[in-house]
């Protein structure tokens, strides 16, 4: 019998302006799945200076409308799927304290990280682009391990997201620490659907390899960006058989944590 995924806590909507589909038509896949409990979490609306609109996000004055759909959701699925509210977020320094607290004082039940850049987008790095400088990588997990002390993320979405190109040795040396700061904070790491789906650079082989070795928790990610994303067959599968081979410990569920401030 082909296995099925329980939870999935990584899911966007329509309103990051890159992903297709209206809510519920996600929490029906889900359910059509086989699945209990379902978690949206939508790029984060990020507070920036005057002027500058991020292209994959949701604008702040959406976020009332984002979390009325989820809502809304949440009441219609509620005998077939347990539904939580949520945001993929990254951690830049500058600018995230005010995002927790507007997040805090709406309604937020759980958020993941997924560093996308370093320092921020509009004159930060791409963590996705490859280079061999070792700067690079060693800013991408300093900036990650200081977002995981903060106590605040529920999982680490596409860990090894940074495509670093250089020797095995300083990869190894900075992701150990990377995986290090998620063991002490209780943070599972993501084995992500996405990557898996269109071949990317992650789930990256050496990571899993670091990770296995030194007993991180891993959960599986769909990153759903259309409903159908829901229903990942091919992709459930090799990330089963990625765990096997690298002795990952697979969680099914996360201990969803209310951020505050
Ligand atoms: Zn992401
Ligand atoms: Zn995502």
């Amino acid at each position: 019998m082909e296995p099925l995924i329980t939870a999935n806590y990584h899911t966007h909507s329509k309103y990051c302006k890159h992903a297709d589909g209206e809510s519920e038509e996600y929490a029906q896949a889900a359910v059509d799945s086989g699945m209990k409990e379902l978690g949206f979490s939508d790029h984060t609306p990020y507070p920036f200076p005057e002027g500058y609109y991020s292209s994959f996000r949701m604008y702040p004055k959406e976020m009332k409308d984002y979390i009325a759909d989820v809502l809304r959701c949440r009441e219609a699925f509620a005998d077939k799927l347990e539904i939580h509210l949520g945001y993929e977020v990254e951690y830049y320094p500058r600018h995230f304290e005010a995002l927790i607290k507007g997040l805090t004082a709406a309604e937020c039940d759980y958020i993941i990280l997924g560093q996308h850049f370093t320092n921020n987008e509009y004159d930060g790095e791409y963590s996705g682009e490859g280079t061999e400088d070792e700067g690079k990588l060693k800013l991408y997990v300093d900036q990650v391990s200081e977002a995981l002390e903060t106590g605040l993320f529920s999982c680490l979405c596409h860990p090894e997201l940074i495509h670093f190109t250089g020797p095995d040795e300083i990869y190894k040396e900075h992701m150990t620490r990377l995986v290090k700061a998620a063991i002490k904070t209780e943070t599972p790491l993501e084995i992500n659907l996405r990557g898996l789906k269109f071949r990317s650079h992650y789930p990256d082989a050496l990571f899993m390899q670091i990770a296995g070795s030194l007993g991180a928790d891993f959960i599986i990610g769909v990153d759903a960006h259309e409903p159908g994303d829901l229903h990942p067959g091919r992709e459930y599968k090799e990330a089963l058989e990625l765990a096997e081979k690298y002795g990952l410990h697979l969680i099914d569920r996360l201990k969803l944590k209310k951020p505050a401030v």
